[in-house]
């Protein structure tokens, strides 16, 4: 089998809640998110999505995923779709770094394989090691008052784990972390996502107020050493994000025990590919995953379904469905929640179909 083209689509994905914020003053209202088609020449098309948080969260930004394939496109053009392997070489040896560029190829290609093989992604991943998986609901940046009844209500529609967006003035944080943690019963799960925003003593005073507390501290300061620091310094149970981008920084992070779960983003490793390294190694060394991506709409989502669905329960501390931050549904056969958790599609490949009447006309066309 050969790629004979590459398409992508930009669509605009605005959020029911009106905006998204985060540490440090950023935000976003309406996410901007690409979907690629890989085409074949036995007829078999691959679906892929890649939708940055914005372009001051990791090294990407989305118009920066449209340039990537712009450039990388034409060079993939007569590859295997099928193998992966050498396909992911090939990406990495004409395009230099650009992961989240590589990320919707590689996922298409593997929607490719599911089709033509007969197979969910999942049952390729590993198989299905759950029905299904529990989600995290992601709590925007607000007063602390506000963020509680925000958990309320999210809990009130099935979800029983919950990442607050912190990372601002740390003694709001504090305030944050404990008005949402007695909105809870005992067996849900908090997490506090600095999302790099704290300084060293901001990351170490705020983990020392809330030391009574079950709650996870994410990725509490910009650099790995900042992170392991605090990590030391803390009894509280440490997730590591934006800092573990590939196998050398995993590695590393494992030898030195710097946390107890990482958080696995399909576009910010490169694709289905790397993120089903990084995920087989998470579980040979014990360390739990969040499985989700930087943001996305229903493409993004069915990917996570199906590494998430691939993954121990044991090891898959939650996952994201991101179909449902959203107002506007980019692909049918997409996951959707039931009771806080979602499932992947059993249908061949990723089970996704994109909405070509919500999508317009493509912005990309490399043959
Ligand atoms: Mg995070």
């Amino acid at each position: 089998m050969k790629i004979t083209a590459i398409k992508a689509w930009q669509v605009d994905l605005p959020l029911r809640e009106g905006r998204y914020s985060w540490s440090n003053g950023n935000f976003v209202e309406v996410f901007d998110s690409t979907v690629v088609a890989v085409e074949t020449d036995e007829g078999i098309t691959g679906y892929g999505e890649c939708c940055p948080l914005g372009s001051a969260y990791l090294p990407a930004y989305a118009a920066g995923v449209r340039a990537g394939l712009a450039e990388l496109g034409p060079k993939l053009i007569g590859c295997d779709p099928l193998a992966l392997g050498e396909l992911n070489r090939r990406m990495d040896s004409v395009l230099r770094g650009h992961a989240y560029v590589k990320a919707p190829i590689d996922v298409a290609c593997w929607d490719i394989l599911g089709k033509a093989s007969g197979l969910p992604v999942y049952q390729l991943l590993g198989g299905a090691a759950q029905a299904d998986v529990a989600l995290y609901r992601a709590i925007t940046q607000a007063p602390a008052e506000a963020m509680a009844s925000n958990i309320a209500l999210y809990r009130a529609e099935g979800y029983t784990k919950f990442q607050l967006k912190v990372g601002g003035d740390a003694d709001d944080d504090i305030a944050r972390i404990r008005a949402c943690r007695a909105m809870l019963e005992p067996r849900d799960v908090l997490v506090a996502d600095a999302n790099t925003g704290w300084t060293l003593h901001e990351a170490v005073r705020v983990a020392a107020a809330v030391a009574d507390l079950d709650v996870y501290i994410e990725q509490p300061c910009a650099t790995y050493a900042e992170c392991l620091s605090v990590r030391r310094r803390t009894m509280r149970p440490f997730v590591l994000d934006e800092v573990i981008d590939g196998v050398e920084t995993l590695l590393r992070a494992i030898g030195d025990q710097s946390m107890d779960v990482i958080n696995l983003k399909i576009s910010k490793v490169g694709g289905l590919t790397r993120a089903r390294l990084l995920r087989d190694i998470c579980v040979s060394a014990g360390v739990a995953m969040t499985i989700e991506d930087t943001w996305g709409g229903d493409i993004v989502t069915a990917s996570i379904a199906h590494l998430a669905r691939s993954t121990p329960a044991e090891f898959c501390f939650s996952a994201t469905d991101f179909n449902s931050y959203g107002t506007v549904s980019i692909a049918s056969g997409a996951p959707a929640r039931v009771d806080g958790r979602m499932t992947a599609s059993d249908v061949p490949g990723l089970g996704v179909v994109p909405s070509f009447n919500v999508l317009g006309a493509p912005v990309l066309m490399i043959a």
